[in-house]
């Protein structure tokens, strides 16, 4: 029986899944150039760069299986681990999902829809793909983009040289910009055996580019199957093991793919208090062999990113958490920093009316009630 699970990172994504794989028997072993890495405390710690040999060659010899919490791992490095030892997911899909024009161009053969895009290196192709996609559209850098950093909106003609200043050391992309009714993110694990399972399509709200909620289940049958479809074409064509997130626009009831990460996922938190298995468990049920879990939910949930600081407000000793309608937080145990993700919290409810009334009152309490148009998703 497979035992330890090595891990190229040891952020928060370590931590959780360290923390579900413990009732699992399993033991785990990160690799991180941070000194306070905050998995750290749930296993052994490898503080090395993602390129130190020895290190990764370290980690391969003591991990039955290797996996990895942020998609930006050096080709090279998952190639030297997989010389020791299996990597999961594949590292084909780091590969596609490092470079956002490689990553569009496979949705596109695929016949996954995305809105238009074109490659830009000089000026010059940044005119004409303004000029061919039409304004506004989103630059964006091809590479180590996250959470809306590396990106520029362009609504105008005098906005392209601002943006080019900007990004134009960069290989880019321009996309045309979807004005969107809502984003949502469909989350699955596939098993080595190519069994899939999906949780409910997800709900999610961003602030300047961070995701700031996610909620589930918030979408009818129909648009749930359409989503699934789409993530198990990346999957199989991937020939996939572990949990995939595939990040959605919805345009005119229509949905469009953004972008996937091929890991467990920010917009599924929520799954760990409110699905029977969390995405957490299911990864690692996928990438050690084992059969894959429920993914059906136990309750309605929506989940709010703290940043920066964890809030002192007076939730979390208050009747919010003696109450049945549960609130779960989640302290990364990360030092304070600005738009840091540092914990979540999920809240759980039965019905609808508790979800708004908890959630509601979470947002005034957390500060943030003003900024987030809840009434617009909790509709
Ligand atoms: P990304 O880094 O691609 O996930 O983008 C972060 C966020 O920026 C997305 O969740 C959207 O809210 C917004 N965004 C990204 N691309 C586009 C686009 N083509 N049109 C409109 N909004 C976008």
């Amino acid at each position: 029986m497979l035992k330890t699970v090595g891990i190229l990172g040891g952020g928060q994504l370590a931590r959780m899944l360290a923390l579900a794989g413990k009732p699992l028997g399993l033991d785990f072993v990160f690799l991180d150039p941070a000194e306070d890495a905050c998995a750290a405390s749930l296993g052994q710690h490898i503080h090395a760069d993602w390129d130190n040999e020895n290190a990764l060659i370290e980690l391969g010899n003591l991990s039955g299986v290797v996996t990895f919490d942020f998609e930006n791992v050096p080709q090279k490095s998952a190639s030297l681990i997989e010389s020791l030892c299996p990597v999961y997911p594949p590292p084909s899909a780091l590969y596609v999902s490092q470079d956002r024009l490689r990553e569009k161009s496979l949705m596109l053969e695929l016949n996954i829809p995305v809105t238009p895009f074109l490659p830009v290196s000089s000026r010059q192709e940044l005119m004409l793909a303004v000029e061919q996609i039409g304004l506004p559209v989103v630059l964006k850098t091809r590479r180590l983009g996250y959470d809306g950093k590396g990106q520029a909106v362009l609504r105008f003609p005098e906005d392209m040289e601002r943006a080019w200043q900007a990004l134009g050391d960069h290989e880019l992309i321009c996309e045309g910009f979807v004005n969107f009714e809502a984003e949502c993110s469909i989350i699955a694990a596939r098993g080595k055996d190519g069994a899939t399972v999906y949780w409910p399509l997800t709900r999610n709200l961003h602030r300047e580019g961070i995701l700031a909620i996610s909620m589930a289940p918030a979408f009818d049958q129909d648009l749930q199957s359409r989503a699934r479809s789409l993530i198990a074409r990346l999957m199989d064509h991937l020939d996939y093991v572990g949990v995939m997130a595939l990040e959605l626009f919805i345009k005119d009831g229509e949905l469009l793919a953004n972008e996937f990460a091929p890991r467990v996922h920010n917009s599924g938190h929520w799954t760990i208090d409110a699905a029977h298995t969390s995405q957490f468990e299911n990864h690692l049920r996928a990438i050690c062999g084992m059969p894959l879990g429920d993914t059906g939910n136990t309750s309605l949930a929506i989940m709010f990113n703290l940043l920066g600081e964890m809030p002192q407000c007076a939730i979390q000793q208050s009747g919010m958490q003696a109450s049945p309608e549960n609130v779960h937080w989640h302290d990364y145990h990360k030092a304070p920093r600005l738009n840091r993700k540092i914990g979540h919290v999920t809240i759980c409810a039965q019905s609808e009316s508790g979800l708004k009334a908890r959630s509601a009152q979470l947002a005034a309490e957390l500060g943030v009630a003003a900024e987030l148009n809840l009434a617009a998703i909790l509709k």
